[in-house]
C-alpha cells in the first residue's frame, strides 16, 4: 500500500473529530501557570507534568535569556564533535552530585536516552528484561537493541523471578520505570534489586516522573528506597520536573564514557541547545535551595486522594501526584475530557492501547503551586461530570 492511501485509511481521528470531542494537540495561548488560556478560555491545568511548577519561574526563564545572550540559540552539532558547551558539562557535574553516581550524560530528550543507553548497552549475547507498563521509549530501546527482550507483568516480582530464572547465564538488564506514567505507582525496587542480585543483573530505573517527585529532595527512586548503591543505572528527563526538555543517564564513570562512545542517539543528533540546558540547571538549583516546594507538592497530592475519596472515585495504585479516574470506554473517555474542559478543567485521556479495552481513564497530575481552592474546584465538577455520564465510582482501576 502507498504511504498516502495507509494514512487515508486511517480514519479514527477524523471519526472522533466528527463528534467534536477530540482532545489531542490543543493549543496553550498563555503561559504554562496552574491556570492556562486554550481558546480564548482560562481552564484550570490539571494535566502537566510541571510537577514542581518551574515551567514559568522567572529565575529559570533568565537562565535560558542569558544562555542564549552568550551561546546563541543551538547547538549545530552532537555533544560528540562541535556540540559541547561548558553548560553541558556543568549540568552533568550537578546531576551526578544531586543522583549520587560518579557521571552523567546528557542527551536531548528523555526518549533519546532510553533508545539511546538500551540499543548501545545490551548487545547480542544479552537480553532487557521490562516492566510491561514501561514508558515507549523503554520499548522503542528494546527493539532497537541486538539482544532478547523479556517482558515481565506489572511490577509482579514473582513474574520477575521466573523471567530471570529463564536466562540461563545471559547478561540481563532489567529496567523499570520508577513512577509509572499512567497508574501513578512506584516500582518494587526493593523486590528488582533482590532479584537482580539474585541473578546477577543490572539495574536501569526511569525516574522521569520521579525526579523532583520521590525520594529526598526529590532524588528519585532509589533515594526513596534508599537503594542508590544497588542501582547501575538512572535515567531522567528535563521535561517534567526540570522544567525544560532535554535527558541523562547516570551510573559508574566507565559505563557513561561507553555510551558517549557508542550511543547513536547521542552521537547521531544535535546536542540539547543552551537555553534548555540553562533552564533545567537553573531549576535544579531552585529545587535543592526550596524544599518546600517538594512538600506543597505532597500536600497537594494528599488533598487530591482525599477529595477523590471523599466522592467515592478510586484512585487505583496511585501512589504520587499522577493519579488516575477510571471511565471506561475510550469514547466515554473523550466525552468527559471534553466536557472538563468547558466546564474550565484540563485532563488527559488515556485510551487503548495505552491501557486495556474498557479501562480507559482520565489522568490527572498535580503541581506543587496548585491551591487547594482549585484541587477541591477540579474534584467537585469531576464529580458533576462524572454523574452527568453516569460513570461508576469505586470500581478498582487495576487489580495487578
Ligand atoms: N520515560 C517516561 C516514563 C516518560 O513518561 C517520558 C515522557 N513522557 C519519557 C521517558 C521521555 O521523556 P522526554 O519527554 O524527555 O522525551
Amino acid at each position: 500500500m502507498r504511504i498516502q492511501e495507509k494514512a487515508q485509511n486511517f480514519t479514527a481521528a477524523d471519526e472522533v473529530r466528527a463528534l467534536g470531542i477530540y482532545p489531542y494537540f490543543r493549543p496553550i495561548e498563555s503561559d504554562q501557570d496552574t491556570e492556562v488560556i486554550i481558546e480564548g478560555k482560562r481552564v484550570l491545568m490539571m494535566g502537566s507534568n510541571n510537577y514542581l511548577g518551574l515551567t514559568n519561574h522567572p529565575e529559570v526563564k533568565k537562565a535560558a535569556i542569558e544562555a542564549i545572550n552568550r551561546y546563541g540559540t543551538g547547538c549545530a552539532g552532537s555533544r560528540f564533535l562541535n556540540g559541547t558547551l561548558r553548560i553541558h558539562l556543568q549540568l552533568e557535574d550537578e546531576l551526578a552530585e544531586f543522583i549520587g553516581k560518579e557521571a552523567t550524560l546528557l542527551f536531548s530528550t528523555g526518549f533519546q536516552v532510553n533508545q539511546g543507553v538500551i540499543s548501545s548497552l545490551v548487545g547480542r549475547d544479552g537480553a532487557v528484561i521490562i516492566d510491561r507498563a514501561d514508558h515507549a521509549s523503554i520499548i522503542d530501546g528494546c527493539r532497537l537493541s541486538f539482544g532478547k527482550t523479556l517482558k515481565y507483568e506489572h511490577n509482579d516480582m514473582e513474574a520477575l523471578d521466573k523471567t530471570l530464572s529463564n536466562l540461563n547465564g545471559t547478561n540481563g538488564l532489567i529496567v523499570s520505570d520508577g513512577v509509572f506514567s499512567m497508574e501513578g505507582d512506584i516500582a518494587d525496587l526493593p523486590g528488582i534489586v533482590e532479584l537482580a542480585e539474585k541473578y546477577e543483573c543490572d539495574i536501569m530505573v526511569d525516574d522521569a516522573h520521579a525526579i523532583g517527585v520521590i525520594g529526598q529532595g526529590g532524588r528519585g527512586t532509589a533515594a526513596h528506597f534508599d537503594l542508590e548503591d544497588r542501582v547501575q543505572l538512572i535515567m531522567g528527563t528535563f521535561s517534567k520536573s526540570l522544567a525544560s526538555i532535554g535527558g541523562f543517564i547516570a551510573g559508574d564513570r566507565s559505563t557513561i564514557d561507553f555510551l558517549k562512545h557508542q550511543s547513536r542517539a547521542l552521537i547521531f543528533s544535535a546536542s540539547p541547545p543552551p537555553a534548555s540546558v540553562a533552564s533545567a540547571r537553573a531549576a535544579l538549583r531552585i529545587m535543592k535551595e526550596e524544599p518546600e516546594r517538594l512538600e506543597r507538592l505532597w500536600d497537594n497530592t494528599r488533598r487530591l486522594w482525599a477529595q477523590l475519596k471523599a466522592i467515592n472515585v478510586d484512585i487505583g495504585k496511585s501512589q504520587t501526584p499522577i493519579v488516575p479516574v477510571m471511565i471506561g470506554d475510550d469514547l466515554k473517555t473523550f466525552r468527559v475530557c471534553q466536557r472538563l474542559q468547558e466546564e474550565g478543567i484540563f485532563v488527559n485521556p488515556v485510551v487503548s492501547p495505552a491501557v486495556p479495552l474498557g479501562e480507559s481513564l482520565i489522568r490527572l497530575s498535580i503541581m506543587s503551586t496548585h491551591t487547594f481552592e482549585q484541587i477541591d474546584r477540579a474534584v467537585e465538577t469531576i464529580d458533576k461530570v462524572l454523574d452527568e455520564f453516569e460513570v461508576e465510582r469505586g470500581k478498582k482501576v487495576f487489580d495487578g
